[in-house]
């Protein structure tokens, strides 16, 4: 992790200006936040009593996958199964997901995400099946993957308290909502933390949440900020079972907590935008972060931001690289896995052809 200082090529004020900053998550070996949580997870699995070898089945439409693979890789005592669908996961996507081998087996689903998570579900939910295998999951509401979480907020928090007065405020990425709940977790706990600000793409569920206490299932809508392609947050669940009315919490309303959508075509420009406005290229997740924080100031908003890094720009070089007009900066963790060969087997949507191969690999 590292705080990058931001400073606003919009302001001509220099020094004194707001202050505002880039938490950059995404050095670890798959260039994304979720390497973290992935390899506390898997120290905190290997810790515990186990008979016999672990199973981890995992299906991913992306970071997760690839995240959780390099945790466990080569690890005694754990084997790993991620289910990948072939509509929708991008070819660098795909080559993170299948370059591990060892102990990780990739498969690649002749169908949609929704179709991969149901494998997981029902192979999950069948007890003969999960006992006979030794199942267990690595999904995003793993508790084993939020705690981890509130750390870096923590951290990041006090250092800018040694030299500020005011607590920062944090704008987060969402889309499942695990990392915008691991912040508000560590407010709770007492850590000096301003306002927390969720920033979405089009799939705005936590948006409406927020401003009208309705949850209402939605399709997930495709966008380029595609880790956060996410139609009913599963992490959402949580915060509405503490906090049934939003209202105390919501901003507009006496509260610290707000989200925001931002839209297609918003994720492109500030892509455009950012080596010119903050000095960095950014990957699209955090684009949405640094949208936000820009209008925040375009709007005079003089108090100290924390903006969260989610991803490397050089997992997404298709989306980004268009905009900037030139090549993603290059990250030596993608660098290295995109070198290793990769291969995935293809796997027909259909329970009976899981259950088989999970039954033969023990
Ligand atoms: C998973 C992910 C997110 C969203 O995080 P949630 O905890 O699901 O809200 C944002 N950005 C990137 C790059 C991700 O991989």
């Amino acid at each position: 992790m590292s705080l990058r200082p931001l400073a606003d090529a919009r302001r001509h004020g220099g020094p004194g200006g707001p202050e505002q900053g880039l938490l950059e998550l995404f050095h670890g070996p798959t260039a994304a936040f979720k390497d973290y949580a992935a390899r506390f997870l898997a120290r905190a699995l290997a810790a515990l009593p186990a008979e016999g070898e672990r199973h981890v089945l995992v299906a991913t439409s992306g970071d997760t996958g690839s995240a959780v693979a390099a945790a466990f890789h080569r690890r005694p005592g754990f084997r790993v199964t991620l289910l990948y669908p072939a509509e929708g996961v991008s070819p660098r996507q795909a080559h993170l997901l299948g370059c591990f081998g060892d102990n990780v087996r990739a498969f690649e689903v002749r169908g949609s995400f929704d179709d991969a998570q149901r494998l997981v579900k029902e192979a999950l939910g069948d007890p003969d099946l999960r006992a006979h295998a030794g199942l267990t999951s690595a999904n995003s509401i793993s508790l084993g993957r939020l705690l981890p979480q509130m750390a870096w907020f923590a951290l990041a928090a006090l250092r800018h308290r040694a030299g500020a007065e005011t607590p920062p405020g944090f704008i987060i990425p969402s889309g499942n909502f695990g990392h915008g709940l691991a912040c508000l977790w560590a407010r709770e706990m007492g850590l000096p933390i301003g306002d927390v600000l969720l920033a979405t793409n089009r799939n705005r569920a936590l948006v409406d949440w927020i401003r009208t206490g309705r949850a209402e299932p939605r399709a997930t809508l495709r966008t380029p900020a595609n880790a956060m392609d996410v139609g009913i947050p599963s992490n959402l669940e949580r915060l509405r079972a503490r906090h049934p009315d939003p209202a105390p919490l919501r901003l507009a309303t006496g509260g610290f907590l707000d989200a925001r959508a931002v839209d297609d075509e918003a994720i492109r420009e500030t892509l455009a935008e950012a080596p010119r406005r903050w000095g960095v290229v950014v990957c699209p997740h955090t684009a949405c972060a640094l949208h936000l924080l820009g209008e925040l100031r375009d709007a005079g908003d003089p108090r100290p931001w924390i903006a969260l890094a989610t991803a490397h720009p050089a997992k997404f070089p298709e989306v980004v690289e268009p905009r900037i007009g030139e090549r993603v900066p290059s990250s030596p963790g993608v660098d290295a896995l995109l070198e290793r060969p990769a291969s995935a087997e293809p796997l027909e949507p259909d329970p009976g052809a899981l259950t088989h191969i999970l039954r033969r690999s023990r």
